[in-house]
């Protein structure tokens, strides 16, 4: 079967931000993304894993164009985000859209629902009332509300239902991309699974492309197609989701899917994390993650491990491994 086309590719991407610290304001570099390649393939969710502090976010906020690039390039469609025509850019605000962690304060308490569905219709297309009515009525079909919410105010749902909201918000303009940072993780357990199983329900329905963000492995083994472990703004293996549930490679993926309960763990694979990640204003020499590493070797400290392909969607980066340059 033929590689699905690449809907977004990153390439050598760093992203570098200035930061405050301590009460005399000391001004620290945060290296945020150090070096991604990443390609997120039409149709498919693509999943990034890994804690907080990883760079996950900052790298996501990078793709939608919320955070300046250091280096590197950001391809839509084959077109670099940073050199597209007013015409390219207005196309890409409808396309790609993002769902927040928090439904309680992404959606403004001020405004009415109706309000606050109809806005982004009538800022980027010129349709009547009419029109975004019904595109405002089907969406909200799709996603479990009815039309009666139209005249009440955020505060008024629940957590869950404002989460629908914020999904059908993100859907009226028709987009091929979504972005979702942490969509389930500040909703109750009980209220997760329903707002996972409407992601996937609309994932088909609309043949969307998303890249979900989140460090919960349980979400990302139901709802992924492929996924990326980051650690220190760095891609450390990438595979589809069973190559890497059943057949972790980097320690640093065993560590994460050891604290998944239930998952029948391998011995070999149950090794929890140690400490806290390092600092991203003060990355450690080497690899990355030698400070955590239950396997450091002495190579480790001193230089970066390359790639090492398992299969052609499957590769690490660790000394463990003889790499494909080797
Ligand atoms: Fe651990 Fe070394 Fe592999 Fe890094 S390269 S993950 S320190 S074994």
């Amino acid at each position: 079967m033929a590689d699905k086309e690449n809907l977004i590719e990153i390439k050598d991407l760093y992203v570098e931000y200035s930061t405050k610290k301590g009460v005399l304001g000391k001004v620290e570099t945060v290296k945020a993304v150090n070096g991604v390649n990443l390609e997120i393939k039409k149709g498919e969710i693509l999943a990034l894993a890994g804690e907080s502090g990883c760079g996950k976010s900052t790298l996501a906020r990078t793709i939608l164009k919320l955070e300046p690039i250091k280096s590197g390039k950001v391809l839509y469609k084959n077109r670099n985000i940073s050199e597209q025509t007013k015409c390219e850019q207005k196309e890409f605000r409808q396309k790609a859209q993002m769902i927040f962690q928090n439904p309680y304060s992404s959606l403004n308490p001020k405004m009415k629902i109706g309000e606050i569905l109809e806005e982004p219709l009538k800022i980027n297309t010129s349709l009547s009332s009419k029109e975004i009515y019904e595109i405002i009525e089907e969406k909200l079909e799709q996603t479990g509300l009815s039309l009666n919410c139209l005249e009440l105010y955020p505060h008024e749902f629940s957590g869950g239902q404002r989460q629908r909201i914020a999904i059908t918000r993100a859907l009226v303009l028709d987009p091929e991309f979504i972005l979702a940072d942490e969509p389930v993780s500040a909703l109750d357990v009980s209220i997760q699974a329903q707002i996972i199983n409407l992601l996937k329900k609309l994932k088909e329905e609309y043949n969307l492309t998303f890249l979900l963000i989140t460090h919960d492995m349980s979400v990302i083994e139901y709802l992924a197609d492929r996924v990326a472990i980051m650690y220190l703004g760095e891609i450390v293996e990438i595979g589809k989701t069973d190559e890497i549930f059943k057949h972790p490679k980097h320690p640093y993926t065993k560590a994460l899917l050891s604290a998944i309960p239930g998952l029948n763990n391998k011995k070999e694979n149950s090794k929890p994390l140690k400490g806290d990640i390092p600092s991203p204003t003060d990355l450690p020499h080497g690899c990355k993650f030698h400070t955590r590493c239950p396997e450091c070797m002495e190579i480790c400290k001193a230089e970066s491990p390359k790639a090492t392909s398992f299969s052609k969607t499957h590769c690490t980066k660790c000394f463990l491994y003889k790499s494909d340059k080797d």
